[in-house]
């Protein structure tokens, strides 16, 4: 299984992913923690994504690119892997796309959770609170939306104009959730 996880942060992807790749034994890639181990190790990665994700804006398309295209290529990720919080920009997509066509292992879905903003804020007041994210203050969550809805959310039509958008409805219940998205899968596998 190739697949990619989109959506706003605060839409539950990270907890869904983390349970998805167990189940499809493949490893769950989430761009995020890797930057955040970074960070805290202090290596050159990390020092040069911190004051990005401070802000709340994207790490620049190439260093995140060259991040992920270096972890793709690891020997566990042969069979399948999971995408959590990549692509975020048309270019990653791009670049994405590129690799695995080199490979002619193309993606089998993207999954969009969908999440009104009035739920994200309120789960990202609750994360803030309880991981002391820095990246988490009332300010930063706002521009983190606005940099969703302006660089990320052209992947959905991205990812619908080649038939590989799988539409979650991400409110509800951690298990609610999990279980549309296998019926989703499922669904879409069937076709
Ligand atoms: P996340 O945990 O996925 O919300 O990511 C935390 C922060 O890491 C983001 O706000 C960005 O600064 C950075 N980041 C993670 N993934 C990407 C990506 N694919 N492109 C650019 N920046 C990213």
């Amino acid at each position: 299984m190739r697949m990619v996880l989109l959506g706003p942060p605060g839409a539950g992807k990270g907890t869904q992913a983390a349970g998805l790749a167990q189940r499809a034994a493949v490893p769950h890639i989430a761009t995020g923690d890797i930057f955040r181990a970074n960070v805290a190790q202090g290596t050159r990665l990390g020092r040069r994504a911190q004051r990005y994700m401070d802000r709340g804006d994207l790490v620049p398309d190439e260093v995140v690119i060259a991040m992920v295209m270096g972890r793709l290529a690891e020997a566990d990720c042969e069979d399948g892997f999971l995408l959590d919080g990549f692509p975020r920009t048309v270019a990653q997509a791009e670049a994405l796309d590129r690799r695995l066509a080199g490979l002619e292992t193309p993606l089998d879905a993207a999954l969009n959770f969908e999440v009104t903003e009035e739920e994200l804020f309120r789960r990202l007041a609750g994360r803030s609170a309880a991981l002391h994210r820095s990246d988490d203050t009332e300010q930063t969550i706002r521009h983190r939306l606005e940099v969703f809805a302006e660089k990320t959310r052209p992947l959905i039509d991205y990812y619908r104009h080649r038939g590989l958008l799988i539409p979650v409805d991400a409110i509800g219940p951690v298990e609610e959730v999990t279980v549309r998205i296998l019926d989703a899968l499922a669904a879409k596998k069937a076709t």
